[in-house]
């Protein structure tokens, strides 16, 4: 997934008209990586937008192509290991090593290769076709995250062929069935069953990256270090029913309805981790008068309550610094003259990294009140730690985006949206997202119809890739 938040959507119009005053640079010719590589980045993005990897169609076919690169590109047979689960041989992985000096444990690199499924009559272009139209890429993954599929084959390959030694190995492992249910997750599959090729001291994933544009302005760079953890339940509460003439107070209807209002006016407590307060400490830099004093309140981490109070009214903001819990989903009754014998609904909640899960369960039978309302798991949820927020892995990504875009801050974030970094930090190797496909925070098409990179912005993600990627393996 593309984790586009409309982060933007509280910026201040006095701020933006600041920022846009120091805006404007047009980009320069040396953010774009030399010829060869330009031209074998776009061809390697035409050819993975080309290959339809959506669900049904699996990503074997995508993650031999990618090997035939890597054969053609000098790597040896023995880095390039393709595999795919017996029960599931449409669901391929490739997974490629360039060796390094031995000085220091291996990065990983996971990129998923499905997409979310695309339907032509939706599209005005061919989802499956790489359209250049006006400036943009056209095509189903030229967000999330064919773009940083090519980059990140582009950079591993432009390493190789300049002799390049990182200190410790550079893994790359182009992974199956991240979007849709994944009964196949490929990186998870990976981690369970084959650690020994993906094992690493760092893990990067430029699908969890979020780069944020308003107004043509570059606004932050996003790293992401942690991500909520979903977690399910199910509600239900029974009763022998009867004729509607004769109401009793055991209506299961109205038992449900009245525990749901008590939680949907219940928040839970705030919880700030070091990633959100190092967040709030890089918003409030593009924020002004009292949502930027807020922002720094909760940077402090022991927030005015009065602060607390104006952020939870957003929703944009709530969601970064409390665990959420949700209705989805709720049916009752069995027929129109008849008391119901049962009431079912579904929470779904976000929680925190760090806090237990058997707690928010615990607190969710308490807020509901109800001691009739029996309440189940349906998604016990993964207990995915947060990756810590390192200052000098932070010092060296913002170095790299420095040496490119000075002017966007550097913001550590926890995703409320699930990525495969859930997968390696359960495995106990810290996860971070970076990319740099700038994405404008009020026209996110990840996922949606006409969905585009812009040109420039791709060549340039090609850059920063190699960039980073350079630049990690030279100083672990
Ligand atoms: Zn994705």
């Amino acid at each position: 997934m593309s984790l586009s938040r409309s982060v933007g959507a509280l910026f201040a119009a006095s701020a933006l008209c600041a920022l846009a005053a120091t805006a404007g640079a047009a980009p320069t010719a040396s953010l774009v990586p030399p010829p060869a590589d330009q031209a074998l980045g776009r061809a390697l993005l035409k050819e993975l937008i080309e290959i339809d990897t959506q669900h049904d169609k699996g990503s074997t076919v995508a993650a031999n192509a990618v090997a035939a690169r890597l054969r053609a590109a000098g790597f040896a047979d023995a880095d390039i290991a393709v595999l795919a689960p017996a029960d599931h041989p449409t669901k391929g992985n490739v997974v490629v090593r360039l060796r390094g000096q031995g000085k220091a444990k291996p990065i990983l690199y996971i990129c998923h290769l499905d997409v979310v499924n695309a339907r032509r009559e939706d599209w005005t272009t061919d989802p499956f076709k790489l359209v250049e139209k006006d400036g943009w890429f056209y095509g189903r993954g030229t967000i999330d995250m064919k773009s940083q599929d090519a980059a990140t084959l582009e950079s591993v390959i432009r390493l190789k062929r300049e002799g390049f030694k990182p200190k410790g190995d550079i893994i790359v492992a182009f992974t199956a069935d991240e979007e849709a249910g994944g009964d196949a997750n490929g990186v998870n599959w990976l981690v369970k069953t084959h650690r020994d090729l993906v094992d690493a001291a760092l893990v990067i994933n430029p699908d969890g990256g979020e780069a944020g544009v308003k107004h043509g302005k570059k606004l932050y760079l996003g790293v992401q270090t942690s991500e909520k953890i979903y977690v399910t339940y199910g509600l239900e509460i029974t009763d022998k029913g009867g004729h509607s003439s004769r109401p009793t107070p055991a209506n299961p209807i109205f038992h449900l309805s009245a525990a749901l209002a008590r939680l949907g006016a219940y928040r839970f407590p705030v919880h700030l981790t070091d990633t959100s307060k190092l967040y709030f400490a890089g918003r409030a830099k593009l924020e002004s008068g009292q949502v930027a004093a807020d922002m720094l309140s909760m940077a402090s981490g022991q927030p005015d309550p009065a602060a607390v109070e104006r952020l939870s009214a957003n929703t944009e903001t709530n969601i970064d610094f409390r665990t959420t819990c949700t209705a989805t989903e709720i049916s009752g009754g069995h027929a129109e003259s008849a008391l119901p014998q049962r009431a079912k609904a579904t929470i779904q909640c976000r929680v925190i990294p760090g806090e237990p899960l058997d707690g928010i369960k615990a607190q969710l039978i308490q807020v509901l009140a109800d001691p009739a309302i029996k309440v189940t798991d349906v998604y016990p949820g993964d207990a995915s730690p947060e990756s810590p927020p390192a200052p000098k892995l932070l010092k060296t990504i913002e170095a790299v985006k420095n040496s490119m875009w000075p002017e966007p801050v550097l913001l550590p974030i926890m995703s409320a949206g699930a990525t495969d970094s859930a997968f390696t930090r359960l495995g106990g190797m810290p996860s971070y997202g970076v990319d740099a496909s700038w994405d404008d925070l009020d026209d996110g098409r990840a996922h949606g119809q006409d969905e585009r990179i812009g040109v420039q912005v791709f060549d340039e993600e090609v850059e920063f890739t190699y960039r980073l990627m350079k630049a990690l393996a030279s100083g672990q």
